[in-house]
């Protein structure tokens, strides 16, 4: 069984072959835990021009090796193992310096190299914008590279742990690095869904004196207060965001993060292949966090931001002297056996923001909740 995409909000559970090898760096996989990502709703909604129907979703799953390429080192039949959301070659120039994400190999079909001069890495399950590959919401995933993209997991971690060093643990580690978040400093982090969340966690572990959390949901920010212990703000209650980070924190947060890219609330994802149409992406929560953030303080954008912005409060970054970094989709690889280390000793629990769970067959129902957000819905974990 695979999850299939059909056209705007049409996607099927339907039969389709079992993958098999056809690189020497191959692994098949047979999938025992895949989900659903806020960034598999741009697909669902046929935001990405280069979908085509039966394309097989999903970039965050972890599984069983099954059949392994005969150049493949690293990884046997019957290791439990997580991939990584990007593909990468694991020996071009990016790669070897550890920026898998930057991989220059993996997605030929690259629309941001037309427009930001270089390729980044394919990805799994997100159409032949990101390289054509097949996803893991299935049953079976063929898996390039194996060697680079795949990280053994040891028995006492159990799949729903595992599962999201795919992506949104690494993801929100590196948003924090990013943000040069550590111990006795303040932070704000602008969205609460799973990587704002996460990025909380992580700063509260590095010993962040405040963090203050910025949303509109109810649950999420409840999550964000009672289960992470963070101070939040509602910005449908408040009339201005800055004003009340001020009230917490006088001197302004020393960090920022952006989780959130406004452009998704109001449903107008540009895509950086309408941006080649010169539309342009919101600065407003960049320039919240450009007055918020204190002299000489850090902001890092993890939301996926695309093509140009206009209104951008330049005056800010100069005078306070802030330094403002675009994270990239996060290095997974760079991090993610150090990161494993702190979930299996539960240092870091990451299923503090898993609400739901599915069955494979489910997963139509599944795509339909999430894209309402459905009774609180956050992260699922299906089982295949
Ligand atoms: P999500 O949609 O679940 O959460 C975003 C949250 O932001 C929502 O709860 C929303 O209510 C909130 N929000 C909207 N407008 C806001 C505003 N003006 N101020 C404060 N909050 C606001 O998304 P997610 O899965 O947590 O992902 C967050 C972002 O990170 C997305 O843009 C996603 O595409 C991106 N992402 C980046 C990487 C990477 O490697 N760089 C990887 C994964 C996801
Ligand atoms: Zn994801
Ligand atoms: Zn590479």
């Amino acid at each position: 069984l695979t999850l299939q995409w059909f056209g705007n909000k049409n996607v099927k559970v339907v039969e389709a072959p079992v993958p098999a090898i056809t690189e020497p760096k191959d692994v098949i996989c047979k999938v025992t835990g895949t989900t659903v990502c806020g960034s598999d709703l741009h697909l669902y909604h046929k935001e990405i021009m280069q979908l085509q129907a039966g394309d097989i979703l999903g970039h965050e799953w972890m599984g069983i090796v099954d059949e392994v390429g005969s150049e493949v080192k690293n990884v046997k039949k019957g290791d439990r193992v997580v991939a990584s959301f990007q593909i990468a070659c694991g020996t071009c120039k990016f790669c070897k310096e550890g920026l898998t994400s930057m991989c220059d190999t993996t997605n030929s079909s690259s629309v941001q190299e037309k427009l930001y001069g270089k390729p980044f890495a394919g990805l799994f399950g997100y159409s032949h914008f990101a390289g054509g590959f097949a996803g893991g919401q299935a049953e079976y995933v063929r898996c390039p590279f194996g060697d680079t993209n795949l990280l053994k997991i040891p028995d006492s971690v159990p799949d729903e742990k595992a599962l999201f060093l795919s992506d949104i643990i690494p993801t929100s580690y590196h948003a924090t690095v990013c943000a040069e978040v550590e111990k006795g400093k303040s932070v704000a982090i602008w969205g609460a869904g799973p990587i704002g969340l996460l990025a909380a966690k992580w700063s509260k572990l590095a010993g962040a004196r405040r963090v203050i959390v910025i949303d509109r949901v109810k649950e999420r920010l409840a999550l964000a207060r009672d289960t992470i212990g963070c101070d939040v703000i509602n910005f449908d209650e408040e009339t201005d965001v800055v004003k009340a980070i001020y009230k917490l924190e006088p001197d302004g947060v020393d960090c920022g993060i952006d989780a959130a890219a406004f452009r998704y609330t109001k449903g107008l994802l540009h895509g950086v292949q309408r941006a080649i149409g010169m539309e342009t992406d919101s600065a407003e929560i960049v320039n919240e966090a450009l007055r918020a953030v204190r002299k000489f303080g850090n902001i890092a954008l993890v939301a996926d931001y695309a093509a140009m912005t206009n209104q951008f409060l330049i005056g800010a970054l100069m005078e306070k002297g802030i330094t403002l970094r675009g994270t990239g989709q996060a290095p997974v690889q760079k991090y993610w056996k150090d990161l494993l280390k702190k979930v299996e000793s539960g240092e870091f629990d990451p299923t503090i923001i898993l609400s739901h769970r599915f069955k494979i067959d489910e997963f139509k129902e599944l795509y339909e909740a999430f894209d309402k957000k459905e009774q609180g819905i956050m992260k699922t974990f299906v089982q295949t």
